[in-house]
């Protein structure tokens, strides 16, 4: 199958520069990225092959070879079907990804998968822990004991891999580069040393423990403390807590997803809560009073007037949710819902009626003439 136009791919001009290109990648990346459509090969295939214009459009050596001689610039060699420039658009989760994409998805992807610095050293692997709690524990904050497996650095060889007295030996490949170069076409190029996958060394006497990885498998137990009026969807992270670099390199960091449980009564809106009162059509023409129980386990009373339509809201000041990280308080606001009483009796029934009959206008301003009003606006 033909390849399409690494211009077309970024929806650019061949005369597109550097900052369009790379406006253009940002935009066709966040479209496809594999992240915002699971499972959809399409959108991944599509997303490697925009990962790959740009890796080629950004270096201008690459782009005047393309503008020169097309994919066959790259196709030459036969180096695994990776071209001489290797990685560009390839190694989706195996590094080989543009600056650009770590500015956009750093973030999101926990930053620096796959990054690579010299000596072989690599970026732990960022950890996720989804963390439910109810809301009354979003209301007073806590302290919560997690376990997390992870991989840590290896006690024995500290995370070298070597067996302890002995020392890895400088690759002899690379001479401890960690990279080779090597003459392709009219290309000079460097890639990893293969023989050492980039670390630099090799180890002739592997630690027993890790095997030579450096790094083992650990469940920690961590507490992490949790902000009194935490808000559902809140990431807490939790740096250098994921797992453990390769080689040396620094350990990744661990995401706190959290997440509030609906609660049975109140609805959180922000730092304000809204709790939704039943109360009997009598009460509410008579007036009345009750107490709810707030979230700091005190009880509140509403006094609720002759009168009371649905709907009506009261606000107890002060008694919503903590803001984060400021001494004040959202309010809880009740909500009067009226009940109609339902499954009478006989004799209720003839009180209703008797108090129906008796009833004027004043006792019920809105409904009383609503339809000819009604009818009198659209006349
Ligand atoms: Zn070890
Ligand atoms: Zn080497």
């Amino acid at each position: 199958m033909a390849k399409a136009d690494f211009y077309e791919l970024l929806g650019v001009s061949k005369t597109a520069d550097e900052k369009e290109l790379k406006s253009a990648f940002r935009k066709m990346a966040m479209k496809y990225h594999p992240d915002k459509n699971p499972d959809d090969k399409e959108a991944e295939k599509k997303f490697k092959e925009i990962n790959e214009a740009y890796e080629t459009l950004k270096d201008p050596q690459k782009r005047a070879a393309y503008d020169r001689f097309g994919h066959a610039a790259f196709e030459q060699g036969g180096m695994g079907g990776g071209g001489p420039f290797g990685g560009g658009g390839q190694g989706f989760g195996q590094g080989g990804f543009s600056d650009i994409f770590e500015d956009i998805f750093g973030e999101m992807m926990g930053g620096g998968r796959g990054r690579r610095s010299s000596g072989g050293r690599e970026r732990g692997a960022d950890l996720r822990y989804n963390m439910e709690i109810s809301l009354e524990e979003a209301y007073a904050g806590k302290t919560a004991q997690i376990r997390v497996p992870t991989t840590i650095s290896c006690d024995v060889c500290s995370g070298s891999g070597a067996k302890p007295g002995t020392k890895p030996t400088t690759c002899p490949t690379c001479q401890g580069a960690g990279r080779v170069r090597a003459a392709q076409g009219f290309f000079s190029i460097e890639r990893t040393c293969p023989t050492c996958q980039g670390r630099g060394q090799t180890i002739t006497d592997p630690c027993t423990k890790c095997h030579g990885h450096g790094r083992i498998q650990e469940e920690r137990s961590l507490s992490v403390n949790i902000p009194a009026g935490i808000e559902d969807g809140t990431r807490i992270r939790l740096t250098g807590e994921g797992e453990a670099g390769l080689r040396g390199g620094p350990s990744g960091d661990l995401y706190i997803f959290m997440s509030v449980k609906p609660h049975q009564f109140f609805q959180r809106e922000g730092a304000d809560l809204y709790c939704s009162v039943p109360v009997s059509m009598t009460t509410a023409a008579l007036g009345g009073k009750f107490d709810v129980t707030t979230l700091d386990g005190t009880k509140s009373r509403v006094t609720i007037p002759e009168g009371t339509q649905t709907g009506k809201q009261f606000r107890l000041k002060g008694k919503g949710m903590p803001i984060m990280r400021s001494n004040q308080t959202g309010d809880l606001y009740i909500q009067i819902m009226i009940e109609t009483p339902q499954k009478l009796t006989k004799r209720q029934r003839e009180l209703l009626q008797e108090f129906d009959q008796i009833s004027s206008k004043e006792n019920n301003p809105e409904s009383s003439g609503f339809f000819a009003k009604m009818k009198e606006f659209f006349e």
